[in-house]
């Protein structure tokens, strides 16, 4: 069997309106699945809560409903943003199997796991409920999505090692050393505990793709084939104790580029390393807001402020030394279609407790309204 390296991320698959994360192109999809299938990989990567609580049930109808039990690996996560009480764990999870139509979760996280949970978390001791879980076999293993400091890593691992197999980490080489994330500290954490590492956003939502000219070049000149996101991966994987890589895909082309990366896979030389280290630079250089587009951040805001699309669109515009118009076009779009403004933020500090790249949301939102609300390119919403 093919060494499982490559998993499928399931956070972000291909929608049919903009903004409705629940309307699943279901076609598109299936495409998708039967053609990562196909190349011989198996790693599927859900969760409750992505796509707006619907992402469990269109993997049931378009992986688990298709194929048969043994030909892939299925991975969810407890919700521990919505975990209220000790009855809740219990009750999401039997309703988790019933989304996904299985008997048992070949992995199964605590997801996003970080300080504004983790005392919630001992007190309900969900981490001897998934071991529980395991026992009985519902799981068969254990693992933990983790957002936050190495200290806290390590707090957690010291006293519940044993109830955890493995981790998932946010791991790109823009994230090695910044202090919001320290992916290099974390994954030293896990090494040092003997636990394989799965790697979630080693494209950084996108934007190692999407790279600046300067660094796109340095990459191009250096491999003329290679595609820019390879890089990514490669730096992903290459990294001591990884064993899994997540990549979300929305096209065949990445699922072909994903399998040429994966499937004789080759660690960075110290060459490629160095070129890496110019190109983070780079990047480093050109992006305002580290902002992954994880949509955490959504969920509860009152006052339904897209936030990683104003993200998305600030860091395009001050990328861009000239034109202003489609970025602006692009925050009047999502204005337009219902979302608050940037300026209607009422600072209300819901949207900060759930960043697990811990922005502070509240301050940047005021530079996107100064940014997008001013200098008369902002027409007024009409009111609802
Ligand atoms: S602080 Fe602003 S953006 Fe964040 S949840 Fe509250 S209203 Fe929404
Ligand atoms: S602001 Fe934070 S929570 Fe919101 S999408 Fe960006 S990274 Fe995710």
């Amino acid at each position: 069997m093919k060494e499982q390296r490559f998993g499928f991320g399931c956070m972000r698959l291909p929608i049919l309106e903009a903004g409705h994360p629940e309307t699943f192109d279901y076609e598109k999809i299936a495409a998708l699945f039967d053609a990562y299938l196909a190349k011989g990989f198996r790693y599927f990567d859900t969760a409750y809560t992505y796509h707006g609580y619907e992402c469990e049930k269109a993997l049931k109808k378009m992986l688990i409903d298709r194929y048969p039990r043994d030909s892939f690996e299925l991975a969810t996560k407890m919700p521990l943003r919505d975990v209220k009480d000790a009855e809740d764990m219990s009750d999401i999870f039997e309703e988790q199997l019933t989304n996904c139509g299985v008997e048992y979760f070949d992995y199964y996280l605590l997801h996003n796991m970080g300080m504004n949970v983790y005392e919630k978390c001992r007190q309900y001791d969900v981490f001897h409920f998934v071991l529980k879980k395991k026992e009985e076999g519902k799981i068969l293993h254990t693992g933990m999505s983790f957002h936050d400091t190495p200290d806290l890593l390590e707090k957690i691992l010291a006293e519940y090692a044993d109830c955890l197999d493995f981790i998932q980490l946010q791991v790109n080489y823009v994230d090695m050393d910044q202090p919001n994330v320290r992916a290099r500290e974390c994954l030293a954490v896990a090494n040092r505990y003997g636990k394989p590492v799965t790697v979630m956003e080693p494209c950084k939502g996108g934007t190692l793709i999407n790279v600046p000219e300067a660094a796109a070049k340095l990459m191009k000149d250096y491999a003329p084939d290679a595609s820019i996101a390879s890089w990514a991966f490669r730096f992903a994987a290459s990294q001591p104790g990884v064993t899994r890589v997540l990549s979300g895909m929305n096209s065949i082309e990445q699922v072909e580029d994903n399998y040429s990366t994966f499937e004789s896979f080759t660690p960075l030389s110290a060459e490629e390393e160095a070129v890496i280290a110019k190109v983070t630079e780079i990047i480093n250089a050109n992006t305002a807001v580290p902002c992954t587009a994880c949509e955490y951040c959504t969920h509860d805001c009152p006052k339904n402020i897209a936030i990683p699309l104003y993200f998305a669109a600030y860091n395009s515009i001050m990328r861009t030394t000239g034109s202003y118009s489609s970025q602006v076009g692009y925050y009047n779009n999502t204005v337009h279609a219902g979302h608050g403004k940037a300026s209607e933020c009422i600072k209300c500090g819901q949207c900060e407790k759930a960043c697990p790249q811990h922005l502070p949301i509240r301050d940047l939102l005021v530079k996107v309204a100064e940014k997008f609300e001013s200098g008369g390119f902002f027409p007024t919403r009409a009111k609802k």
